[in-house]
This record gives structure tokens, C-alpha cells and sequence, in this order.
């Protein structure tokens, strides 16, 4: 089975994708993971993504797009793969589907989990980091003191309550059409409730996910 994960940031879809791959039995594959892994080891496709990067460009969708087809190609996704990060953009969301295709493969369900803006700007603001260890901590004011080691917590620029309602605002804008994109290939996104506490949500994803 391929499931496709949608949501904004904050929904806590990594998590999600987590528990669903051990639920499922299947690999959580993560865009950003798999890009750090090929340039880690240096695979052609990881040496032409690192030339980019190195001339301070983003890695363009095609680069990403054949990394994600060596491993959706190979044997550890065999009994299918959760796509975490893969499709943000109606254009990835096209190259995701010919990528697969070429493989001999196709979707069998996207999930978009979602929550209010409200929701998950005092979720994402709430988030706050050690300056010196970088430990997350969540709920805790900055300046607060960081238990494993006395330093001072931060919030990060990108957790700053305006800065959060604009990479809500970019997701948003970029969401929609992917959504318009799979009704009209009549892979409509469930979409997952995702205000509830981590197995709740979970369960919800297992029960959209049953054959109907
Ligand atoms: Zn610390």
C-alpha cells in the first residue's frame, strides 16, 4: 500500500507517518531523510543533488523525484511506503505519480491531516528550543531553563507567531490546488481530523485507510 501524507506544518504528520509505518509494516520514507541518506552515501543521484546545493540552489523536483524512485524500486518498499514530504505542489504531485508509474506502481490513498490556523499557530509558537543543547520542549515560555542542561530556551524565527501564519499562509495557497488535483484523478484526500492527541489521530488514519 502508498499513502501519501498532506498537512501543514504543526498537524504533526511526521509523527503520524511514524505510526502508521509501524502500525502498517511498511517504511515511513520522508523526503528529507532520503535526500540526507543519498547525499550522505554519495549515490550519483546524492552527488548530483550536493552540485546543486552547493551552488546554494534548491534541489530541483526532478533530482528529488529520482531519488524517490531508487527507493521506491527497491526492496524495502516492497509492501508499499508512506510518502512523507514528497508532495507539497501540484507539479510534484504530478511528478510523484509518473515517478511511480515508471516503477509500475500507483497511490492507493492520500490523507490530508488538518487542523485550524488558530490551532496550530499556538501549537507551533508554543514549541520552544535550548539555545545550547537544542532540546525541544514544548508549552514553555522562552527564557525558561533548559532541564538536561540550564540553558536558555528560544523560540526559532520560524516558530514566531507571524512567521507561522505565513508558511501557513504559503501551505495553504499550495494545498488547495494539490487537493483539486487528486479529485480530478479521483484520488480524493481523506481528510484526517488531526485536533485530537497522537493515537486518537492515529486510529482515525487506520479507520480511513480500511478498504471500504
Ligand atoms: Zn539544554
Amino acid at each position: 500500500m502508498i499513502i501519501v501524507l498532506l498537512g501543514p506544518p504543526g498537524a504533526g504528520k511526521g509523527t503520524q507517518a511514524d505510526k502508521l509505518a509501524a502500525r502498517l509494516g511498511i517504511p515511513k520514507i520522508a523526503t528529507g531523510d532520503v535526500l540526507r541518506a543519498a547525499l550522505r552515501d554519495g549515490t550519483p543521484r546524492g552527488r548530483e543533488a550536493k552540485a546543486f546545493m552547493d551552488r546554494g540552489d534548491l534541489v530541483p523536483d526532478s533530482v528529488i523525484l529520482a531519488i524517490l524512485q531508487d527507493v521506491m524500486s527497491s526492496p524495502a518498499t516492497e509492501k508499499g511506503a508512506i510518502l512523507d514530504g514528497a508532495v507539497r505542489t501540484v507539479p510534484q504531485a504530478q511528478g510523484v505519480g509518473i515517478m511511480l508509474a515508471e516503477v509500475g506502481r500507483r497511490i492507493d490513498k492520500v490523507l490530508l491531516f488538518d487542523i485550524g490556523d488558530r490551532k496550530l499557530i499556538s501549537r507551533l509558537s508554543g514549541r520552544t528550543v535550548c539555545g545550547q543543547c537544542q532540546t525541544p520542549y514544548k508549552d514553555r515560555e522562552p527564557g525558561s531553563k533548559c532541564e538536561k542542561c540550564g540553558g536558555s530556551l528560544m523560540r526559532r524565527q520560524d516558530d514566531e507567531p507571524d512567521a507561522v501564519r505565513n508558511r501557513l499562509d504559503v501551505y495553504r495557497a499550495q494545498t488547495e490546488p494539490v487537493v483539486e488535483y487528486y479529485k480530478g484523478i479521483e484520488m480524493e484526500p481523506v481528510k484526517i481530523d488531526a485536533d485530537a492527541d497522537v493515537d486518537e489521530v492515529t486510529a482515525r488514519a487506520l479507520k480511513a485507510l480500511e478498504p471500504e
